[in-house]
């Protein structure tokens, strides 16, 4: 496993429970909006010092007892070739595991559920799901058929998850309004405010993006279609 980091605890990255979360290093994604530029910028890997796996797996050691979870996030975790070894581990210590994903590579996500090896999922849906509104927020050309098989494999999964969706500039009421009709019936679906940080495409915070206010709106217009939907 390629590490970049490590958050040692967090109160909010799984729901209701203590948790630390490990950062796994490349995606396949460019998302303009990427906060985490570190570890999706190939050019930007030099400036990572990245963890060693025995060095996290003794202290996850020393957490036994402490830590209820474990949050696998990026980058993007299904891009790493040892990540259901990894997570054997993790659930050997007697963690939860939460696995963050961009639902790019559905045959890792299906491994990892038939093997029952995660706890909770958490998928992005970056845009409506057709190839040119995808690909002009993630800017890779990507095969639409692995994010719907994904979607699905979620869906019917059994174990809980959540869709988000972050409504970056590019992301439009209607886009939102057409994600709704794709994943209806979802057990969660967040919508998450766009924050104008440090981000991989400085320029897209020259335009407009819906705010928190618009994104409370909306979540409360299509709420009934999930178990829970708001916006964050
Ligand atoms: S937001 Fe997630 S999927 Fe997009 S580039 Fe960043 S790490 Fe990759």
């Amino acid at each position: 496993m390629l590490i970049g980091g490590i958050q040692k605890m967090t109160l909010i990255d799984y729901p209701s429970k203590v948790a630390a979360i490990i950062f796994t290093v490349g995606c396949n994604f460019r998302c303009r909006f990427c906060y985490n530029v570190k570890l999706v910028d190939e050019s930007l890997f030099k400036e990572i010092e990245t963890i060693d796996e025995k060095e996290i797996i003794e202290f996850l050691k020393t957490r036994i007892g402490k830590l209820e979870a474990i949050v696998i996030t990026g980058g993007e975790p299904t891009m790493q070739s040892d990540l259901k070894a990894f997570i054997l581990k993790i659930k050997k210590m007697g963690f939860l595991v939460k696995l963050d994903t961009n639902g790019t590579n559905p045959d890792v996500i299906s491994d990892l559920l038939n093997r029952k090896i995660i706890d909770y999922i958490a998928m992005d849906i970056k845009n409506e799901l057709t190839e040119s509104d995808y690909t002009k927020i993630v800017n890779r050309v990507i095969d639409m058929e692995n994010i719907k098989k994904s979607i699905d494999i979620i869906m019917k999964s059994g174990i809980d998850y959540e869709f988000r969706t972050t409504v970056a500039p590019g992301v439009s009421r209607e886009n939102i309004k057409n994600i709704v009709k794709t994943i209806k019936g979802a057990k969660k679906y967040y919508l998450q405010e766009f924050q104008a940080g440090d981000v991989l495409d400085n320029q897209c915070k020259k335009d407009k993006w819906l705010s928190k206010e618009e994104l409370d709106e909306i979540a409360e217009e299509i709420k009934n279609s999930f178990g829970e939907c708001k916006a964050r």
